[in-house]
């Protein structure tokens, strides 16, 4: 009776509980139906050459175009969707999205380089490789040299050995890697020269206060320094202003994203955004001695 009784208090009925898990259930039911209705939607954001102001390549962000509530930041609903059946099909979802404009952009003369974020759990399921593989073969237009896929560096960390595997198959696709918010996890730097990445993006935490903390001023160059040391590219997100430009340049990081260079826009901008770009040419007003 007693043993009954104990087992019995685990399914005594929490109405709190339920009413989060109902409500979880709804939202993830949600955004499987705007998945269906085509209200998620890729923002582009530019990542440029500071130098020459020459356009690098472009990072693909995803939003809910929501009916009522208006345009949702990933952050109100990607935690939702990760670890969850949907993670899968958001990623394919966005991976297809991006390949499509990519291929279309190629069409029209305009070739760019398009960065995808990957969640944790999608690079690292074993049907990751076989989708891409897929993915591309439906997008021939799209050379795979200008994707890159951006990856947490923590996500990389979660299962190295198995990190390690599946971006190595992915590179004999043609595409690229870099590791997203660096800085934030832990890389020994071993961990670093085992991952076959190509680039490092320096965490936008890093950067705002660059001008103002010489610790953080330190920190970014020592990213930029190990970057040089193992061959991987190096850009810095987050550069909010042309100043924060300028400090990079200083440090020897010519690569950067950032409001200060433009916000995420829609596809049907970019190229009007990069001809403004290049015709104001604000990256000209950064000091001179970043001429060295
Ligand atoms: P992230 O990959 O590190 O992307 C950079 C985020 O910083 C974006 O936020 C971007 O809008 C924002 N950002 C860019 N420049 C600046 C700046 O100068 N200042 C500040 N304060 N922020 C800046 P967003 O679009 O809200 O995305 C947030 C995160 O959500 C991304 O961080 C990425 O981890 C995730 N995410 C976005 N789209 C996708 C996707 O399609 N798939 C997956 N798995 N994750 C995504
Ligand atoms: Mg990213
Ligand atoms: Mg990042
Ligand atoms: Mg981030």
């Amino acid at each position: 009776l007693a043993k009954e009784a104990g087992k019995n208090r685990y399914h005594l009925f929490d109405p709190e509980a339920d009413r989060q898990v109902q409500e979880h259930r709804r939202f993830l039911d949600s955004i499987q139906q705007a998945l269906e209705n085509n209200e998620l939607v890729l923002y582009y954001q530019p990542k440029v050459h500071l130098r020459s102001g020459q356009l690098v390549g472009v990072e693909a962000l995803i939003r809910w175009q929501h009916p009522e509530r208006g345009l949702l930041p990933p952050a109100q609903f990607l935690p939702a969707v990760d670890g969850s059946p949907l993670e899968q099909p958001v990623g394919v979802w966005v991976l297809r999205t991006a390949l499509a404009q990519g291929a279309s952009w190629a069409r029209e003369g305009r070739a760019t380089s398009i960065s995808v974020n990957i969640s944790a759990d999608h690079l690292l399921h074993g049907s990751f490789f076989s989708q891409l593989q897929t993915l591309l073969a439906e997008h021939t237009d799209m050379p795979p040299a200008l994707l890159e896929l951006e990856v947490l560096e923590t996500a990389a960390l979660a299962d190295m050995e198995q990190a390690i595997t599946i971006l190595l198959r992915c590179r004999e696709l043609g595409v690229h890697f870099a590791l997203d918010d660096f800085g934030t996890g832990y890389s020994s730097l071993t961990y670093l020269r085992q991952l076959p990445v190509d680039m490092l993006k320096i965490d936008q935490s890093f950067i705002r206060d660059i001008l103002s903390d010489p610790d953080d001023r330190g920190i970014v160059e020592g990213i930029i320094r190990l970057a040089g040391a193992c061959h991987r590219g190096v850009i810095a997100e987050g550069v909010e202003t042309l100043e924060h430009g300028a400090a990079l340049l200083q440090l020897g990081c010519e690569l950067a994203q950032g409001y200060g260079v433009a916000r995420p826009m829609p596809a049907s901008e970019l190229f009007d955004w990069l001809a403004r770009w290049q015709q104001e040419q604000p990256w000209t007003r950064l000091p001179p001695w970043t001429d060295g």
